[in-house]
């Protein structure tokens, strides 16, 4: 527990119906009575938990607002300490000045993510659903939202927790070994234990395989739209973002420089750059747009790749494709409401869409095509997908772990040598979830968090 009771606001600061502020710790509710006089002339120490007083919310002898006070008796409350929210109308001023009552009467201000934090300090949630809550308020779509509120809720833990007792009873079982060597233990025997260690294995595996996919969920692509002049990038990336951002006109080479745009496209966010078109040219300006065209290929993870279907192949265009083709690349065959003379055949096997990027005949497909070859199409929601580069890495060095102590087993390697791998592993786990990370990685987790989370 801790002994500082902190303060803040944690709605979102501006005008609007209600804004609360919420104090939690060991003086929350004698606080909360100094800033807080209910209209009945009920005490809030009186008050059992969750239970709601009508009033005002007062500095010294001064009224600032009428209020609503929720009390919430530790341990059940979010973070697991007495808590008192304190509603009133949201306006910048109102809200602050019940905030600076509080803290005149005693509250410390929080810290970024401290409610939270003291919630998984208190045993209310582990680093997977800490982060998930975090996923949660910055949802901005089905996908986002389902992927952290699978994380709030605790898939990932209890996706890890299997595999944590597997290991942790394993580690039970080489230290009773290690006392009683003549003891026979059927679950060190090297079939048992190894598929064991196995079926962890692969459970790491399959969660590791989804990170990928989530992640572009979460965080979106960065997508190139690349092509000749001409062709149609600067109609398609109007046609994704729905506007006319871009400047579209006959002349080619009209776009010299990079129109960045944000877009969502199915459950997915494309952090989208419409580039100069890559061909060779004598204009200097153009050179410049050209070749920053060129290492917007090299930077991005998802090249659209535009092409007139209305010429055949040319030189520039077969440059492009082999520019292209070890990336993830979609080639995207343009104006098909005129065109016809490019096939998927054309292209070396890299996955093709037909569409009119003036119409937008095609565009479902292409989603379809970017669902397909980021993953997120073969995504299962119902399963446990890592929230954060964090996990991601623990889940890595975990799995490492595991392998390594599998190879050791295999190759005979004594009990004691297959354990310290073991234990390896689950140090990995426990850092994921939180269970033994050390205060520079909870401190890493929670500063991304704002006052008031
Ligand atoms: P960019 O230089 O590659 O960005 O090409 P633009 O988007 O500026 O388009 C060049 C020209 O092609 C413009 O006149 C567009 O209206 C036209 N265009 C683009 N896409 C299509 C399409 O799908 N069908 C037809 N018919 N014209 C298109």
């Amino acid at each position: 527990m801790q002994n500082r009771t902190i303060a803040a606001i944690s709605t979102p600061l501006g005008e609007g119906g209600i804004g609360i502020i919420r104090i939690s710790g060991p003086d929350a509710i004698s606080i909360a009575e100094k800033i807080f006089r209910a209209k009945s002339g009920k005490k809030i120490g009186e008050q059992k938990g969750y239970t709601a007083l009508f009033g005002n919310a007062v500095d010294g002898d001064e009224n600032i607002d009428t209020a609503v006070c929720l009390i919430f008796r530790a341990p059940h409350s979010f973070t697991g300490e007495d808590t008192v929210e304190i509603s009133v109308h949201s306006g910048r001023f109102v809200i602050k000045r019940v905030l600076r009552a509080a803290i005149s009467a005693g509250a410390d201000s929080a810290a970024p993510g401290e409610f939270t934090k003291r919630a998984f300090l208190n045993g209310k949630l582990d680093l997977t659903q800490a982060e998930g809550i975090m996923s949660l308020i910055a949802a901005e779509g089905e996908g986002q939202f389902r992927l952290a509120s699978g994380a709030v809720s605790g898939k990932i833990s209890k996706e890890i927790a299997a595999t944590e007792e597997k290991l942790v009873s394993a580690a039970a079982s080489i230290a009773y070994f290690a006392d009683e060597p003549d003891e026979i233990l059927p679950e060190l025997n090297t079939e048992n234990f190894g598929a064991m260690l196995l079926s962890c294995e692969q459970s790491l595996k399959d969660m590791l395989s989804s990170y990928d996919a989530g992640k572009v969920i979460r965080e979106g692509i960065d997508t190139a739209i690349v092509g000749k002049p001409n062709v149609g990038k600067s109609t398609l990336m109007n046609l994704l973002v729905g506007s006319t951002r871009s400047i579209v006109t006959d002349v080619a080479g009209t776009t010299r420089d990079i129109i960045e745009d944000t877009v969502r496209v199915g459950e997915i966010t494309l952090r989208l750059s419409d580039t100069a078109g890559i061909h060779k040219t004598d204009d200097i300006v153009e050179t410049v747009g050209v070749n920053l065209a060129k290492s917007k290929i090299d930077e991005a993870e998802l090249i659209l790749a535009v092409f007139d279907s209305t010429a055949p192949l040319d030189n520039d265009d077969k440059r492009l494709i082999e520019q292209i083709k070890d990336k993830k690349t979609i080639v995207i065959i343009n104006k098909s409401d005129i065109g016809g003379s490019l096939n998927a055949e054309d292209f070396g096997g890299l996955p093709t869409v037909t569409v009119s990027a003036k119409t937008g005949t095609g565009k479902a497909e292409l989603t379809a095509a970017i669902e397909k070859l980021t993953n997120v199409c073969f995504l299962n929601p119902d399963s446990a997908v890592l929230g954060s580069e964090r996990q991601r890495d623990c889940a890595v060095r975990a799995l490492s772990a595991v392998t390594a102590a599998r190879d050791a087993l295999i190759m005979g390697e004594t009990i004691d040598a297959v354990g310290v791998c073991v234990d390896d592993a689950l140090a990995a786990l426990f850092e994921l979830t939180g269970k033994r990370a050390t205060n520079v990685v909870t401190d890493e987790v929670f500063k991304k968090f704002c006052v008031g989370k």
